[in-house]
């Protein structure tokens, strides 16, 4: 089976999932798998570094494969489909009812009603904190200045709302049904502004020529960025890195568990803070 090119070059917070040592048939699977997936990386999948953790964990931890929430049915079939092509799942199985969203679902794309960021700008404060909250750099906005939202590249992932201290993020529902042909590529270009996303944060946190970088640099600093200069060596990289990711799920976890309880959600989330004390302690 061909081999999906673009795993070889993923992320490097995606290390861990240790993808390229895969067989190939195996990347190939994920591949097709995470080709369904919406990109939001909202986490609602239980997965707070987005699609391709979940995409990964359906293929190698079996994990069941419906609980991408803003895919809804279309995708949880989509993916029992590929599953039933390569033999993961028996046809005899009764097809699993994707996980429920708190967004009504659209009657006529069949997928929990799509949602955009909108802030008011007026109530906004330039704080910065909602710009590392955003997967897909759909935030502009430097200090002290209002901030904004580029609509079209928002994708509703809810995952900016946590962070504002003053509530000026609102989400507004949009009715939108884009062709297959349409959705495949807007899935592509989210994808790929992630990894760029997430790319730039790692290289900028290994840059020590960076005096102050950015405040969407600095994500393993989320809560007091605006007001610190980083003065991160290359030793230290790695576990700024490490620190930022675990910050990272730790947010999405919160902002999940703020929706909706969950007590695996909730012992998952205190593993994580004891994970990251401990991570800052040695620093
Ligand atoms: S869109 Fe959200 S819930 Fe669906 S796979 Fe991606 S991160 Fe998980
Ligand atoms: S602006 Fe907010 S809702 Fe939109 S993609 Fe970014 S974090 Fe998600
Ligand atoms: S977190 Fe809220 S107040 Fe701060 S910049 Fe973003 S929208 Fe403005």
């Amino acid at each position: 089976m061909q081999r999906a090119t673009r795993l070889t070059t993923l992320p490097i917070l995606f290390d861990t999932l240790g993808l390229d040592d895969l067989p190939t048939d195996e990347q190939a699977m994920i591949a097709r798998i995470d080709a369904c997936l919406p990109q939001t990386q909202c986490g609602l999948c239980e997965h707070p570094d987005g699609c391709l953790p979940y995409a990964s964990a359906i293929v190698m931890d079996n994990e069941p494969y419906n609980k991408c929430v803003p895919g809804g049915q279309p995708v949880t079939d989509a993916i029992r489909q590929i599953l039933l092509d390569d033999n993961k799942v028996d046809n005899d199985e009764e097809p699993l009812t994707a996980a429920p969203s708190q967004w009504p679902v659209d009657p006529s794309t069949h997928r929990p009603t799509e949602v955009r960021a909108v802030i008011r700008e007026d109530e906004c404060i330039g704080c910065t904190k909602c710009i590392p909250a955003c997967p897909v750099d759909a935030i502009v906005g430097t200090g002290k200045h209002m901030h904004t939202i580029f609509t079209d590249l928002c994708t509703g992932c809810e995952l900016c709302i946590a962070p504002c201290p003053v509530d000026c993020i609102d989400l507004v529902a949009i009715d939108r049904q884009p062709t297959p042909t349409e959705r495949v590529q807007e899935q592509n270009d989210l994808r790929q502004r992630y990894h760029t996303h997430l790319n730039r944060v790692a290289a900028q946190l290994a840059d020590t020529r960076n005096a102050k970088p950015v405040i969407s640099m600095v994500e393993a600093k989320l809560n007091n960025a605006a007001t610190r200069t980083l003065d991160i060596s290359e030793a230290d990289a790695k576990n700024t890195i490490a620190a930022a990711t675990l910050r990272s799920k730790i947010k999405k976890l919160q902002k999940q568990l703020s929706v909706r309880p969950n007590p695996k959600k909730q012992d998952e989330l205190s593993a994580l803070q004891t994970e990251l004390a401990k991570l800052t302690q040695s620093q």
